[in-house]
């Protein structure tokens, strides 16, 4: 039985009645570039989140630069992030002129830290950026507070958590914005690229739209420096058919959570992931924990088993960041996720069979290495 890590394919299968005269109404429309389709989802894609607006944009990446422009955070302003991430959030903060600022991650979530956030504020701090990483909130009551004390943006990075919650209230409502991404791999993924902010701020929703239409009110008068950042039609209209599904599949993706969690609790060397008392997952990722990390994902790929890691290389000790001062040691958390973490097949349409095979062989794997026994006994404490 091949298991592969994503099956686009499966999902399209499902929907395939409602999608493809979607798209057609796109074409027959010929809205193809911002336009109708791109409003109505903006329009339930606010809803969904509850919040005043959505802002679409072409990518997840823009959505945190767009945030960060619409804001005016810049140059001279550090920007609090994590470093284990995807490389799309510092990368927004350093196009936007500001400097990135690392923070390691607790223990458990592998979301930021509020009290290493708390130390390194420093008068330079404009915004916190934190990321709701695998599809679990970060900690957002804390750094709520931690940035209502100081006066600082929070601008969450929602790329994976379409639909989470922490104590009941949604990703990207707990900040002054709320940044998606619609990668076709995200939980909710468009045919395409695409991405969204979703706020409060009437004037930051009025400044991103003007922003990511070249700096334009109306058109050909500019009146500041924008960018081409607009949604396509056909990520509109294929959004707005998707959203329609995304408790239901986020709903799947616990359930296939739980059964992973039950078979995979009493294997030696094997940390399942940790899910805070806040948390309402999504699931966009399942991570587990072992120190034979790449052995075993290599055992599972010759098992035809497809999987993921997420992320092997934290931000900081990229090569593009040699000369930013940071250095191995430097957030011990992150870095040893980054050599223990493995991503197993995680979507709606898996079946139980197929997670009962992947955690019979992450069983099999397990039960041939001695070593790891004796090192998960250390690190479960
Ligand atoms: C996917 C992702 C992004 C970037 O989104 P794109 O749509 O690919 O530009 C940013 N941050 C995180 C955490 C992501 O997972």
């Amino acid at each position: 039985m091949n298991i592969p890590f994503l099956d686009l394919h499966a999902q399209y299968e499902f929907i395939r009645d409602e999608i493809n005269p979607a798209i057609q109404q796109v074409i027959d429309a010929t809205a193809f570039a911002g336009g109708s389709f791109v409003e109505q989802f903006e329009h339930e894609f606010a809803a969904y989140c509850g919040t005043r607006h959505a802002v679409a944009v072409n990518s997840g990446t823009t959505a945190l630069w767009i945030a960060l422009a619409g804001l005016g955070v810049g140059p001279g302003d550090e920007v609090i992030t994590v470093p284990n991430t995807f490389i799309a959030t510092v990368e927004a903060i350093i196009f936007a002129g500001a400097t990135p600022v690392f923070v390691d991650v607790e223990e458990g979530t592998l979301n930021m830290d509020p009290a290493q956030l708390e130390r390194a504020i420093t008068p330079a701090t404009r915004a916190i950026m934190p990321v709701h990483l695998y599809g679990q909130m970060a900690n957002m009551p804390a750094i709520h507070r931690i940035a209502e004390e100081h006066g600082l943006y929070v601008i969450e990075d929602a790329a994976q958590a379409h639909g989470a919650t922490c104590n009941g209230q949604r990703a990207g409502t707990w900040g002054h914005a709320g940044c998606f991404s619609f990668y076709p791999g995200k939980n909710l993924g468009a045919y395409g690229e695409g991405g969204a902010v979703v706020t409060n701020d009437d004037g930051l929703a009025a400044r991103m739209r003007v922003i990511r239409d070249h700096g334009q009110s109306r058109k050909y008068y500019h009146d500041v420096i924008g960018w081409n950042a607009r949604m396509d039609g056909i990520q509109g209209a294929v959004l707005s058919t998707k959203l329609r599904h995304l408790d239901d599949w986020n709903a799947e993706r616990n359930r296939h959570a739980q059964l992973y969690d039950e078979l995979l609790e009493d294997v030696e060397g094997i940390l399942p992931p940790v899910k805070a008392a806040y948390s309402g997952h999504v699931y966009h990722i399942y991570p587990i924990r072992l120190t034979e990390r790449d052995r075993l994902m290599q055992f599972l790929n010759q098992e035809g088993i497809g999987c993921g890691i997420h992320y092997p290389v934290p931000v900081h000790l990229q090569k593009a960041f040699r000369n930013s001062g940071y250095q191995e040691g430097d957030f011990p958390v992150a870095e040893l996720s980054a050599l223990q973490e493995l991503s197993l097949p995680m979507y709606a349409e898996l079946s139980d069979e197929q997670i009962q095979r992947v955690c019979e062989a992450v069983r099999d794997f397990a039960g041939s290495q001695l070593d790891a026994r004796s090192i998960s006994r250390a690190s479960r404490g």
